[in-house]
C-alpha cells in the first residue's frame, strides 16, 4: 500500500513571526476567532495520480531523464501559487488539477524543446517561484500539461554595466552575487526570496525601492526567449532601437507567449549610506495632499492610513508607544498616519506637515521587510483569509478609492455575514500618482464566497473610481476577466499556442 505523502503549502514551510498579544487580541476580537484554536497547520495530503507514460517518453527525447518528474508531489506543487483562493481550497483539502509532468530543464533543452515542440501532444506552462498572488500558476487546460520549472537557469554574467541573469535566479540571489562587486539590481519585492527573474517580467512586477531604481520594465533592457520554434536573444546594450523589443512580447504576458531564458538588468552602485526616517502626518488626507505635491520621492516612502497605523503601533511595547503617543498629541499628529521613508545616500528633506520621530521605526521595517510573509502563515493556520489588492491612481483619485473602497468592503462582509477589517498604505510613488496597496482579513462561514463577493466589489469600486486592475501583481486567473477587449485581443495575438493559455 502506498503511503500518502504530506506537504507544508505555507510560507518558509509554516513558520510564523512572533506577535505581540495586544496584535493577537485586536485581530482575534475585530475577526471573531481564538488565536489559541489554530485550525489547520499548512499541510495538504498528496494523492497518488497516474503516470502518463507516453508524454514520459517523448520528453525524455529532450530532457534528460534526471530533470524529469512525474511524481504526485512534484506535480501538486508545480500547480500550485500564493492565491488566497487556493489557499482556502488547500485549507479544505481540495487540491488543485495537477500538471501531468515537470521538468526541470537547462537552458539548452527548453531550446531544443521549444525547437521542436510541434511534436510533442502537450502544451507547457512555466513556474519560476510560485509566488503568484493572483493564481496565475494554477492552469490545468484541456490538454496534457508540461510545467517548465526555471531552477536550473541560473546562470549570471557581467557585461559592463549590466548582467545577464537567468530566469531562474531569485532576488537574494543576484544580490548576493553582484553585491561583492559592489553592485545592486535595486529589484526588492517582498518575495525577494523566492521570486525569480522570470516571474517579475511576466508579471510586471516592482520592487520596494521602485522610486529610486524603476520598476522591473525601468531595469530590463533586452531578454533571451524560447517559443514555438524560435529562440530571440536580444544583446545587453544600454539602448537600441532596431525593431520592436522581445522584452514588451513577455512584459506582463504572464508565461503565454513564451519562455524566459534569461534578461538583461542594468545594475546600479550599491548606495554607501541608507537614511531611515519614522514620521507622522496628522491624517492620511494630509499626507495624500503633501506627497502629491512633491517633484521627488525618497527611495521607500510607505505612508500608512490610520487603520494600519494602529495596526502596526501594536507591535511596539505599551510603554514606548504610550510616551511616543504623548508626544504626538503635543505634536498634533496622534492617531495620524505613520510614514516610513528610506532613502539611499542623503538624508531625505523634511515632507509638508510631518513631524519626525526618528529612525529606528523605519529602520526594523527595513530589516524585517522578508519576513511579512510568516504573518499571514498564523492567519491561516487560524482559518482567517488573508488577501491584498494593489491599485495604481492618479493623484486626484487615491483618496476617493481609498475611502470608497474600504466602505464597500465594510457593506460586502456585513451584507454576507462575515467579519473583516481592512488597511492600506500608499507604496510606490510616481509624479503623476501612486499605488494604493490594500490589505484585508476576512473571516467567515462560506470563506471562498466571501472572499469572491469582496473581491468583485472591491475591485469595481477602483475601476469605477479611475484606478487600475492591478498595479503590480499581474492578473492572473483572479482578475483576467477585467481586461478590456482591445487589450485581451492583443495579448492572444501575440501568444504563443504551445503555451497554456490561462485566460479564457
Ligand atoms: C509574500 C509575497 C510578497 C510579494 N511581494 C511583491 C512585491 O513586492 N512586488 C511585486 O511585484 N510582486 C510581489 N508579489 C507577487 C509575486 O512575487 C510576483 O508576481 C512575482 O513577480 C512572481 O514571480 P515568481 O518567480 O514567483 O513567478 P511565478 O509565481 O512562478 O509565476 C508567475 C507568472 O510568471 C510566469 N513565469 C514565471 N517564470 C517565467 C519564465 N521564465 N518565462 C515565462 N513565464 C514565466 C508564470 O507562468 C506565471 O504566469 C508577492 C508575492 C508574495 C507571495
Amino acid at each position: 500500500m502506498k503511503m500518502a505523502k504530506y506537504i507544508n503549502v505555507l510560507y518558509d514551510n509554516g513558520d510564523e513571526i512572533p506577535l505581540s498579544n495586544e496584535t493577537k487580541e485586536y485581530l482575534s476580537k475585530m475577526l471573531g476567532f481564538s488565536w489559541d484554536r489554530p485550525v489547520w497547520d499548512g499541510t495538504i495530503s498528496v494523492p497518488d495520480l497516474p503516470r502518463d507514460e507516453s508524454l514520459l517518453r517523448e520528453l525524455r527525447k529532450y530532457v534528460s531523464e534526471e530533470r524529469i518528474s512525474v511524481e504526485p508531489e512534484q506535480r501538486v506543487i508545480h500547480s500550485l501559487g500564493k492565491s488566497s483562493l487556493e489557499f482556502i481550497n488547500l485549507m479544505h483539502g481540495k487540491i488543485p488539477d495537477p500538471v501531468d509532468a515537470v521538468i526541470f530543464p537547462r537552458e539548452s533543452e527548453i531550446e531544443e524543446l521549444m525547437r521542436s515542440c510541434g511534436k510533442i501532444d502537450a502544451v507547457f506552462t512555466v513556474t519560476g517561484g510560485r509566488t503568484s498572488v493572483t493564481g496565475g500558476v494554477a492552469c490545468k487546460s484541456g490538454h496534457k500539461t508540461v510545467c517548465i520549472d526555471t531552477s536550473n537557469l541560473k546562470d549570471l554574467t557581467f557585461s559592463e554595466s549590466m548582467i545577464t541573469a537567468g530566469a531562474g535566479l531569485t532576488g537574494k540571489e543576484i544580490e548576493d552575487a553582484i553585491e561583492k562587486k559592489g553592485f545592486t539590481c535595486g529589484f526588492f519585492p517582498e518575495s525577494f526570496r523566492y521570486s525569480t527573474v522570470g516571474g517579475w517580467i511576466s508579471t510586471k512586477a516592482t520592487g520596494q525601492e521602485s522610486n529610486t531604481y524603476g520598476d522591473i520594465e525601468d531595469i530590463v533592457s533586452g531578454v533571451k526567449i524560447a517559443r514555438k520554434g524560435s529562440i530571440i536573444s536580444e544583446k545587453a546594450l544600454p539602448r537600441n532601437s532596431a525593431g520592436p523589443s522581445a522584452v514588451s512580447i513577455v512584459l506582463g504576458a504572464e508565461g503565454q507567449n513564451g519562455v524566459i531564458l534569461s534578461a538583461n538588468m542594468k545594475i546600479f552602485r550599491k548606495p554607501e549610506k541608507r537614511h531611515f526616517s519614522t514620521v507622522f502626518f496628522r491624517s492620511f488626507h494630509d499626507a495624500i495632499n503633501a506627497i502629491s505635491e512633491m517633484d521627488r520621492y525618497p527611495t521607500v516612502l510607505r505612508v500608512m492610513d490610520e487603520t494600519e497605523t494602529s495596526v502596526s503601533l501594536l507591535e511596539i511595547n505599551r510603554k514606548t508607544r504610550d510616551r511616543l503617543r504623548r508626544y504626538l498629541r503635543l505634536r498634533g499628529t496622534v492617531d495620524g498616519s505613520l510614514g516610513i521613508i528610506v532613502n539611499n545616500g542623503e538624508k531625505f528633506g523634511r515632507i509638508r506637515g510631518s513631524v519626525s520621530v526618528g529612525s529606528s521605526g523605519a529602520k526594523s521595517w527595513y530589516e524585517g521587510r522578508y519576513l511579512r510573509p510568516r504573518m499571514a502563515n498564523s492567519l491561516w493556520k487560524r482559518g482567517i483569509i488573508s488577501d491584498t489588492m494593489e491599485t495604481s491612481a492618479f493623484w486626484d483619485s487615491v483618496e476617493r478609492i481609498h475611502s470608497e473602497t474600504i466602505s464597500a468592503f465594510h457593506k460586502t462582509v456585513r451584507e454576507n455575514q462575515g467579519t473583516g477589517m481592512i488597511m492600506a498604505h500608499l507604496s510606490h510613488q510616481y509624479l503623476e500618482g501612486s499605488c494604493i496597496y490594500f490589505t484585508f482579513l476576512i473571516n467567515g462561514e462560506k470563506p471562498d464566497m466571501l472572499l469572491k463577493h469582496v473581491r468583485e466589489v472591491m475591485i469595481q469600486v477602483i475601476l469605477d473610481n479611475g484606478g487600475s486592475i492591478t498595479h503590480h501583481h499581474g492578473l492572473g486567473s483572479s482578475f483576467h476577466e477585467y481586461v478590456d477587449g482591445g487589450k485581451r485581443n492583443l495579448f492572444s495575438e501575440l501568444r504563443d499556442e504551445k503555451m497554456v493559455w490561462k485566460w479564457k
